[in-house]
């Protein structure tokens, strides 16, 4: 099967493109403009395999993805490209516009005539897989989860983008038949993340000392994944999930902000003995809470559980360890992905996307 992944340079991009070089048979073509949070480094034990391929195309140009689809011929499409960090949804939210909902129609569009030119069993068997996130649905209070029935109520230019990509996919489906399926899944972490979010921020700035920032009181409360959790879930949604249909992906990992920050730090005390900042809670400070933040998040996963089989491998502390592990280990990656490419000048005033 020969698959598009969109956003495939990107931190779960990259970790489902692994997995599909790895653990499956099918080919692989990353479609991606390569922004600021894509990071190749994380593509570099496959990006020389004879089955991955590699394609810079702007999901905002509706020709480029017309050549693409018509010269690779995909069997699947997971569309995963995305302007993705909340904080910088606030500060420029037209991005947001212009590649989670023109670029998810774009590749609707591009997608429904492709899908239209096909026939047969080739036609029945494609497949669009639209990756989205939990944050579509709103705050909770302190009871209750999301699940694929909850009413959507976006709170920030990030989460609306989405929802409306979301919308668009249910709509190109009940319109014009593209065989969709969606996914919503909550916070991802784990190696080669960004650092402008929440987990690999608090680590980088720990391991040099310099303060660790949370919003607010830091009682803020999500749902944890690690990433390659998210990656096989993905892989499993895109692959057997039913046509038409919603699924939720989430980690049973509730914690709040200020307890993902003291485990980091203690962590860090435990892993680095010898570090002149210890204890890193001593970096901890509270910072003026973020313009809509929502309160809490957290996902009923039982639909995925029950008709897929899926269940996450890593506990949330598993999950951390090994990521603050890869952080300690992998000072160059980072370093060179502050220096060459983040226009920081909110570097430390960054939290959960
Ligand atoms: P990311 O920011 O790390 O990567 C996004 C990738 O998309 C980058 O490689 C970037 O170059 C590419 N991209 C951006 N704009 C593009 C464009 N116009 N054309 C082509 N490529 C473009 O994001 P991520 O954290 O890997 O998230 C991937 C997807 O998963 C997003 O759709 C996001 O909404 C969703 N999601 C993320 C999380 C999370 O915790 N990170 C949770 C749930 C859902």
């Amino acid at each position: 099967m020969r698959v598009i992944v969109t956003g495939g340079a990107g931190f779960i991009g990259s970790a489902v493109i692994r997995l599909l070089i790895n653990e499956t048979e099918h080919e692989v073509l990353n479609l991606d403009c390569l922004t600021y949070a894509s990071d190749q480094a994380a593509l570099s034990s496959v990006c020389e395999h004879p089955r991955y391929r590699f394609s810079h195309t702007d999901i905002r140009k509706p020709d480029a993805l017309r050549r693409v689809f018509r010269d690779y011929r995909p069997h699947l499409v997971m569309h995963l490209a995305a302007e993705s960090h909340v904080d910088r949804s606030i500060d420029a939210p037209a991005d947001f516009i212009e590649t989670n909902v023109v670029g998810t129609v774009n590749l609707l569009e591009t997608a429904r005539s492709y899908w239209s030119s096909l026939d047969g069993a080739e036609k029945r068997a494609f497949r669009f897989h639209h990756v989205s996130t939990d944050e579509v649905y709103g705050s909770l209070g302190a009871e209750g989860y999301f699940t694929e029935e909850t009413a959507y109520a976006p709170n920030s230019p990030y989460s609306a983008s989405k929802a409306a990509s979301d919308h668009m996919v249910r709509a190109w489906h009940a319109t014009y038949g593209i065989p969709v399926v969606t996914s919503n899944c909550s916070n991802n972490f784990g190696p080669h993340q960004f650092p402008e979010k929440l987990i690999p921020l608090t680590i980088i700035n720990a391991i040099e000392g310099k303060s660790l920032p949370v919003y607010g009181n830091g009682m803020n409360i999500r749902d944890w994944l690690f990433v390659e959790d998210h990656a096989r879930a993905l892989m499993t949604i895109a692959l057997r999930g039913r046509v038409g249909e919603t699924y939720n992906v989430g980690g049973d990992a509730e914690r709040t902000n200020i307890e993902v920050v003291r485990s980091i730090c203690s962590l860090l005390d435990e892993i680095l003995p010898h570090s002149s900042f210890r204890p890193h809670e001593n970096l901890i400070r509270f910072v003026a809470d973020r313009p809509g933040h929502d309160m809490r998040y957290a996902i009923d996963t039982s639909k995925i559980r029950r008709e897929l089989g899926w269940q996450p491998v890593e506990s949330f502390e598993s999950g951390l360890r090994k990521t603050v592990e890869w952080y300690i280990d992998n000072r160059a990656i980072w370093t060179r992905l502050l220096l060459d490419r983040y226009q920081g000048e909110r570097l430390g005033l960054m939290g959960a996307r």
